[in-house]
């Protein structure tokens, strides 16, 4: 399998430079992490220091400068057309392959990029400024389905797929149902044993990626007589008999992103398909999406800084009342209290993946980044708007799809209710003594 580009960058340069933080015992980075930033403090005296949050190790800024560059080249002169006609560009899908973006963190035995969660998140944050559309299929093939099967695969299973997802393959998620989304565990899809295979029947909602993908990690209980517990996670091939792809929603936003209904009739699936354990189903969908979470919010950021940075030169060259818009008081203190919201939204999510990373308590953290991402995203949309007066409400600029995009960030990989209640139980939990 041919390495993609960026996998043979790394695979040359990132993996011998050295890491000087590793000698710090106190440092809040893991030993195990291998993308902690490669800087020696500002200044250093020889006492203990700790970089700036805002800090890459040579790998990250890499790969940070490649996708920004990437995603201007390829992505965006293919992003208003791509809204238009609801449907992913098949060339920018294989792009992403070719550059090493679909299997960031896939050892590079399996063709993929044998890159960190960290600098999965600054690809999603990069693309996520172009398209948030793209973004999307690049962040839960990253932080979703490889993790699932790099975590849980057999070797087989490794073998089968991870080459496949990090050159040419697209998966899919499938938990949501109609009658199950916040209460995700009420899902209603069985899966019936027989001999060495199952049946499965039922039926699901909102499959992001689901008109590309090639297989399909499907969410089903095996006996719901356990409830919850009998949730198992199977791998179904796109080409699986009795599996049916519906027709796509029409969205609001994040349209080039195909978001499907998916019906199950009777899909026969090896035993060998089940990914980890049987009845562990909903153990792997939460491990997931809390991990997931800071993807997305590494998406609000992105789509956030990527409407700022197309709105702030035109408020510095449009004159009204003889002056740059830019310099009326009412308008610059605005600016600066969006800008202060993206940074610190920024700052949260940095956070939580560093914490993920270093394989410390990351739940509460997480909800907060993507909770607050979302808002950021919102709040900053509207103000891009406003602050480009009637021509913001126009097709004529970018504005008006990042403020229809970004409104999924409060809804997929959990709503901000749920983000909300997952923060309070911690919060309860910590008072509890
Ligand atoms: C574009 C898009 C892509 C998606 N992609 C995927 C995918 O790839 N795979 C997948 O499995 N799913 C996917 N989803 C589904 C998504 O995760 C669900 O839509 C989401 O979890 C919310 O579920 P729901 O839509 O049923 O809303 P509901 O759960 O019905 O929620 C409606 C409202 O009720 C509130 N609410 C519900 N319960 C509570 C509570 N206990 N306390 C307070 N408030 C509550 C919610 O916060 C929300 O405001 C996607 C959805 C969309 C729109």
């Amino acid at each position: 399998m041919a390495a993609s580009p960026l996998a043979r960058f790394f695979s040359k340069t990132v993996r011998h430079i050295s890491q000087p933080w590793r000698t710090c015992q106190t440092g809040w980075r893991s030993f195990s992490s291998i993308s902690a930033p490669d800087v020696a403090p500002e200044g250093a005296t020889g006492a203990v220091s700790f970089p700036p949050l805002q800090t890459y190790s040579e790998e990250e800024s890499m790969m940070r400068e490649a996708v920004k560059k990437y995603a201007q080249e390829r992505i965006a002169p293919f992003v208003s057309k791509m809204d238009e006609n609801s449907c992913m560009d098949e060339e920018i899908i294989k792009s992403l392959f070719e550059q090493g973006l679909m299997g960031i963190e896939i050892d590079a035995d399996y063709g993929g990029t044998g890159s960190t969660f960290f600098s999965s998140i600054l690809v999603i944050e990069e693309l996520a400024k172009v398209d948030p559309s793209v973004a999307v299929l690049c962040d839960i093939q990253n932080t979703l389905i490889n993790t699932l099967f790099v975590q849980l695969g057999t070797p087989a299973q490794k073998e089968q797929y991870l080459n496949r997802l990090s050159t040419d393959m697209i998966g899919s998620f499938c938990l949501s149902e109609a009658e199950s989304g916040s209460d995700a565990f009420a899902l209603k899809t069985r899966a019936e044993k027989h001999k060495d295979y199952y049946i499965i029947n039922g039926s699901k909602m909102w499959i992001s990626n689901a008109e590309h993908a090639g297989v399909f990690l499907v969410m089903a209980n095996v006996d719901p007589s356990v409830g919850y517990r009998g949730i198992t996670c199977f791998i179904v091939d796109r080409e699986t008999e009795g599996m049916e792809i519906c027709k796509k929603e029409n969205k609001l936003g994040l349209r080039a992103s195909s978001t499907c209904p998916m019906n199950f009739d009777n899909v026969k699936v090896p035993e060998k398909n089940i990914l980890g354990q049987i009845g562990h189903g909903y153990k792997y969908a939460i491990g997931m999406l809390n991990e997931g979470r800071i993807g997305i919010a590494a998406q609000m950021v992105g789509l956030a800084q990527g409407c700022f940075d197309h709105t702030i030169p035109y408020t510095r060259q449009r004159v009204q009342f003889g002056k740059r818009i830019f310099d009326f008081q009412g308008m610059q203190h605005q600016i600066a209290h969006v800008a202060t919201q993206i940074e610190a939204a920024r700052l949260l999510t940095y956070n939580a993946a560093r914490l993920k990373e270093a394989g410390r308590a990351f739940i509460k953290e997480a909800c907060m980044a993507k909770y607050f991402s979302a808002e950021v995203a919102t709040l900053t949309t509207s103000k891009c708007i406003e602050w480009m007066g009637g021509v913001g409400f126009t097709k004529d600029y970018p504005i008006e799809k990042y403020y229809r995009d970004c409104k999924i960030g409060t809804i997929y990989e959990g709503t901000t209710n749920v983000q909300l209640s997952t923060m309070a139980k911690f919060i309860d939990k910590e008072f509890d003594h």
